[in-house]
């Protein structure tokens, strides 16, 4: 439940209510709405009597929380979550883009894809390390030495790096070197996964599972939230429907019900919702003109020797080519994205 807390109330009642909610076990988030203090609480109903909690000095009124998310919840936090990574600020005005390589391959790979990022003044650069693969007979990626050679190339050109944790075990692994963990799509319900990386400082880009519900996604969220991570990027990446056309299908109907349910930022993943590098253009521009926050899409240097996901990859002059498309719509869509932010805000109080 959300507890609006009235203008003139006194320090000492305010004391009191949170008082009030931790003896009966309660959560206290305490944080700013867009003209009201709010105190968001979770904890069982049972123990928390809304008329009661109502009744106390201070207490303007108070709002349950019907959805299965609460930390996620707008209601929760009015404000968009900015995750500020080595000052790149995911969830602000401005989308972010972010590229790499499926999968380190080499450290000439590695270098040449950095190199051109930041020619190109990409703002992130992504590369997985630890591969989950539909199949054991492919490549698992090149494990514990490719991770220097992303650090070292990240830093030389100064871009943020993101790489995937599959277990609980490579989170320490590469907690010094990497910036932000990524949660794949076939890892979003690793729940011990989720509370591990909730511990942590870092954060985390959350994908969408394959078949995953938005309420589902919002769960899998929140496990990472009530850890006290409150980092989370969220991720659309395509889901399994019945088209054969692609390798899985974007869903742009998340994004604007993202902004509106949640306070988290949102990215999207043209290159495995569709799986062909040939469309990523034009579903990366309806992604962000549909609100996202910013796009990651895989980029080598030659796709056509790519260890995975080769038929995704942009080449170095698709890439540029994505870039300058994206700068025709660029100005409109952070016009609209003004206006929106402020009609969900306004829509919230
Ligand atoms: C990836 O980003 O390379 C990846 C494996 O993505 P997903 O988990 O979305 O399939
Ligand atoms: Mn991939």
């Amino acid at each position: 439940m959300i507890i609006v807390i009235k203008d003139n109330i006194r320090t000492d009642d305010y004391e009191r209510i949170k008082k009030y909610i931790s003896e009966r076990g309660g959560r206290v988030h305490e944080s700013e709405g867009i003209e009201k203090r709010i105190i968001g609480v979770i904890g069982e109903e049972r123990h928390l009597d809304r008329t009661a909690i109502a009744a106390l000095p201070g207490v303007e009124k108070v709002i349950p929380i019907v959805e299965p998310y609460k930390l996620a919840s707008r209601k929760f936090h009015p404000k968009n979550t900015i995750v500020n990574v080595k000052g790149v600020k995911i969830g602000g005005i401005d989308p972010v883009v972010i590229a790499g390589p499926c999968s380190v391959e080499s450290e000439k790979q590695i270098w040449e894809i950095a190199e051109e990022l930041s020619k190109k003044k990409a703002h992130i650069l992504r590369g997985g390390i630890f591969k989950p693969r539909s199949s054991p007979y492919t490549f698992q990626g090149i494990g514990e030495p490719g991770i220097m050679w992303l650090a070292e190339s990240a830093r030389h050109y100064n871009l943020p790096v993101v790489s995937e944790v599959m277990e609980i075990s490579d989170i320490d692994v590469l907690y010094d070197h990497i910036d932000i963990f990524q949660v794949g799509a076939r890892n979003m319900q690793n729940f011990k996964l989720l509370k591990a990386l909730g511990k942590t400082d870092k954060p985390i880009l959350l994908k969408r599972g394959i078949s995953a519900t938005f309420s589902e996604f919002l769960m899998s969220a929140e496990y990472i939230l009530a850890e006290g991570n409150e980092k989370v990027i969220l991720c659309e990446r395509g889901i399994r429907t019945f088209v054969e056309f692609t390798r899985n299908t974007f869903d742009v109907n998340i994004i604007p019900v993202v902004k509106k349910s949640t306070h988290l930022p949102i990215i999207i993943d043209p290159s495995h919702a569709t799986g062909r590098s040939d469309i990523i253009t034009p579903i990366t521009l309806a992604g962000l003109a549909a609100g996202a926050d910013g796009f990651m899409v895989e980029v080598h240097p030659r796709p056509f020797e790519a260890f995975s996901d080769g038929n995704q990859s942009l080449n170095f002059e698709q890439f540029t080519q994505l870039l300058d498309d994206w700068n025709v719509l660029k100005d409109a869509v952070i016009t609209l994205r003004k206006k929106t932010n402020e009609e969900v805000l306004t829509a919230c109080i």
